[in-house]
């Protein structure tokens, strides 16, 4: 049977290379994405290409509404899905915590975490072997902004993956005996246009001197992480963090 993966934010930076990444080893993959319909149509179309399978799916997965839609459409369209990756992820302009309102936190946190809390769910539900499914893998994209805390840039994000670690350490727990695993990847400074979200394009290339390794990331050397913990490879694997942030 093949493995049905689901990754949230699937259509650029990190979430597109998990993508073409995890459709190499034969997962069926389903990119979703919000708004940028070309990016995440390109990522198909060359997995595509590759003789791989893959479809896009537009939903908003901090909306609970969409995220059952979209789990729905991967039942009607491959199957029940068995992998999924809390991929989908913001930051907000650069500030400090005495500059916050509650529109940047709503944004944040349920873009962040109500995310994949709801993903989770959605998951759980067809991949438990209390509601009859037959196992699964789901790793979560934190960040390791959870560790270091952002001061200065963005405590709030980093507090939204906090929150993502302790879903991590808490759902492994839930369902290690359902036949499902779940474990985190803590990348730091890896080369995406998040940065630009955040007001500071250059970023990666400001700040990579302050890391042991002295470089920033590619979302290739995170993905191959991810894909691992998916697969058989990490089979006794769970409630469980790698980090990819060049040694800080
Ligand atoms: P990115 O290049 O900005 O891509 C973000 C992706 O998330 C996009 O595909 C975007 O969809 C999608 N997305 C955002 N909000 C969404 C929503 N509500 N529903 C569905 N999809 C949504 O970011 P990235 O750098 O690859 O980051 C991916 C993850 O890694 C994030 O969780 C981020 O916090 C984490 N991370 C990144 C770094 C880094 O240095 N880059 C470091 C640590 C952790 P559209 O394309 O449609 O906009």
């Amino acid at each position: 049977m093949k493995n049905i993966l689901v990754v949230t934010g699937g259509g650029r930076g990190i979430g597109a290379a998990v993508s073409r990444l995890a459709a190499a080893r034969d997962y069926a993959v389903c990119v979703n994405y919000r708004t940028d319909a070309e990016s995440a149509g390109k990522v198909v179309q060359d997995i595509m290409a590759k003789g791989g399978e893959a479809f896009a799916v537009a939903a908003d997965v901090s909306r609970q509404a969409e995220v059952e839609r979209l789990f729905r459409t991967v039942d009607g369209t491959v199957g029940r899905v068995t992998a999924l990756v809390n991929n989908a992820g913001v930051v907000a302009p650069q500030g400090r915590v005495d500059q916050v309102d509650e529109e940047r936190l709503t944004r944040l946190f349920t873009t962040n975490i109500s995310s994949a809390f709801l993903c989770s769910k959605e998951a759980v539900l067809r991949m438990s072997t209390l509601h009859g499914g037959s196992g699964g893998a789901i790793v979560n994209v934190s960040s390791a902004a959870s560790r270091l805390g952002s001061p200065g840039e963005y405590v709030d994000y980093a507090a939204s993956k906090g929150a993502m670690d302790s879903l991590t350490t808490g759902l492994s727990l839930e369902v290690a005996a359902e036949g499902i695993r779940v474990n985190g990847v803590r990348p730091g400074f890896i080369r995406t246009t998040m940065h630009a979200d955040g007001g500071d394009p250059g970023r990666v290339d400001r700040l990579q001197h302050l890391l042991p390794m002295g470089r920033g990331g590619e979302p290739e050397e995170v993905a191959e992480a991810v894909v691992w913990l998916l697969s058989p490879a990490s089979s006794f694997v769970t409630g469980t963090f790698i980090d990819l942030a060049g040694g800080k």
